[in-house]
């Protein structure tokens, strides 16, 4: 049986993942342009543009300057408004969301299979796994 240290230990070494985004408002507020431009805003970004009203396009860019003086093509899903449905963002964060859970879940399959395998191993064995995790360069 393997200690709680070593419980511990695998928790900090592999985090399960993250929930990135905790509300369908804090999903909204990622779309920075969006944000940038309608502060304090009820409305929604358009998904197609990520709120920005347009987009640039990559054959019509300097070679040395990049986009910095490229035009801004207006988005032909919001007609340059950056707004969008609801309905849109909510899709993406369900879809965001459902990722995460399907991370999770696969995690948490492992981690358990990674203590089951660990519970087999010897105290000595134990130690020389320490050794591994503790220094990369161990071998
Ligand atoms: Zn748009």
């Amino acid at each position: 049986m393997i200690s709680q240290e070593w419980v511990k230990f695998l928790k900090k070494q592999y985090p399960a993942p993250k929930k990135r985004f905790q509300s369908l408002e804090a999903y909204r507020d990622s779309f920075i342009y969006f944000r940038l431009k309608h502060k304090n805003s009820v409305e929604w970004p358009c998904i197609h543009c990520a709120g920005r009203g347009g987009y640039r396009d990559p054959n019509d860019c300097d070679p040395v300057e990049g986009y910095k003086l490229a035009p801004l093509y207006k988005c032909k899903g919001c007609k340059g408004t950056g707004s969008g449905p609801r309905k849109d963002v909510q899709k993406l964060h369900r879809e965001t969301i459902d990722k995460w859970k399907k991370e999770k879940e696969h995690w948490k399959e492992t981690r358990e299979k990674v203590l089951k395998a660990m519970n087999k191993l010897k105290a000595d064995d134990l130690e020389l796994l320490r050794g591994l995790f503790n220094n990369p360069t161990f071998l």
